[in-house]
């Protein structure tokens, strides 16, 4: 019976190895011919990342997964990832160069680890790109010589130094930042250049392999309509572009970044102060605070300088912390009290406010939260 019963198992894998095989098949057909939609696209100057057409396109297969009785969250699943990989493979066919007249473009900063991603971009879209780095500058003159877009990506602590020696540019020329802060540069850039100016900040580090779906944020220096060209070639590149205000996004950044890199700076503090054997941890740790885990250790892995300098760049961010810790020690307070009423109020209160958004981040995250538990443990 154990025998007969063993064969049937056999004879059942072997049907999911052919099924197996085919969805192989199935797979490198449908990544080859997103592979020449790319191409088509490259040639066009049509941007990677269609957010309409995707969406558009997965709920017609939600729809028909619905009909063949799989659901509609499993094929979206296997789709974006699919889609994904097309975003990774989309980088090495190149990009449409939509401007003809651009002679060079500078990279000051350009061994740095954003700097690469935008040289390897540029570089991608068939501009003729030059680095000045910090060994350079001996030669600058001769490698900024009619360059008609010059990026400045440096430390943050040197930006406005090394733009105030930027005053020989070509009268045309687009001067460009990649700074995490966007007033100062951009400040600066103003005075020393009195050609079109634009300031960037990439909302991405540099280990992102496609810019499909990335958000660059810009703030309009003078003369737009000079680098219109730069920022649909982003667009080309996939990257989402969002416009600001300088100031409304160093404010914004106060929260989104430097309180966020704080915190897990603190808590990573904490960690580590506290000293509990990681493994054991990590093998206490469900998806959720696995994730949870990691995104604490990752800041670890990455430059202290970078963090600093985005913690230490605004004097905004001191007075957020300080609010913070008032919020930090009205919690404890309740705590030391007790007081499990006045924690459920606060919550409470915490939850009007996320209104709406605390449901859509539920759902978000548990989105996540399974492609989490599909990944292999650390
Ligand atoms: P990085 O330290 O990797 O690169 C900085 C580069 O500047 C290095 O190649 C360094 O040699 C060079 N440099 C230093 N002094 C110089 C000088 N005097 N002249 C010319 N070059 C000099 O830093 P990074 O992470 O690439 O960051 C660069 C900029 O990008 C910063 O303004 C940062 O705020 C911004 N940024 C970084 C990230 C990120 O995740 N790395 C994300 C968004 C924005």
């Amino acid at each position: 019976m154990a025998e007969l019963s063993c064969e049937a198992l056999d004879e059942l894998r072997d049907k999911i190895d052919v099924v197996d095989g085919k969805l192989i098949e199935l797979i490198v057909q449908r990544l080859s011919l997103v592979a020449e939609v790319g191409e088509v696209k490259s040639a066009a100057g049509v941007p990677i990342y269609a957010p309409e057409r995707e969406a558009k396109m997965l709920a017609k297969r939600r729809a028909e997964a619905d009909v063949a009785g799989i659901g509609g969250d499993l094929i979206e699943d296997i789709l974006r990832r699919l889609m994904r990989e097309s975003y990774h493979r989309e980088k090495d066919t190149g990009f449409k160069r939509l401007n003809s007249e651009l002679k060079k473009a500078v990279i000051i900063g350009g061994q740095g680890k954003l700097g690469r991603v935008f040289e390897r971009m540029l570089t991608l879209s068939s501009y003729h790109v030059e680095v000045l780095d910090k060994d350079d500058w001996d030669n600058a003159k001769e490698i900024l010589d009619g360059a008609g877009l010059v990026i400045v990506s440096v430390p943050i602590n040197l930006t406005t130094d090394i733009i105030s020696e930027l005053s020989h540019l070509d009268e045309d020329c687009i001067l460009v930042d990649l700074t995490s802060v966007k007033q100062k540069p951009l400040e600066a850039m103003l005075a020393v250049h009195s050609g079109p100016v634009l300031g960037l900040h990439p909302m991405f580090g540099p280990d992102i392999v496609s810019l499909a779906k990335q958000v660059i944020i810009y703030c309009d220096g003078r003369y737009p309509e000079k680098y219109q060209w730069l920022l649909e070639q982003m667009s080309i590149w996939g990257a989402k572009l969002t416009q600001a205000d300088p100031q409304e996004h160093d404010q914004a950044m106060t929260l989104v970044q430097g309180m966020r890199h704080f915190t897990t700076f603190v808590y990573g503090q904490h960690l580590a102060a506290e000293n509990p054997e990681l493994s054991t941890l990590l093998e206490f740790s469900s998806p959720i605070y696995r994730l949870e885990l990691a995104m604490v250790g990752r800041l670890f892995a990455q430059s202290p300088e970078l963090y600093a300098d985005i913690i230490f760049s605004s004097s905004k961010n001191k007075e957020m912390f300080s609010r913070y810790l008032s919020h930090f020690e009205q919690a404890s307070q309740l705590l030391n009290n007790d007081d499990r009423t006045g924690f459920i109020e606060n919550f409470n209160q915490v939850s009007n406010w996320f209104g709406d958004y605390s449901q859509q981040f539920l759902d978000e995250s548990r989105n996540l939260l399974m492609q989490a538990s599909d990944s292999r443990p650390v």
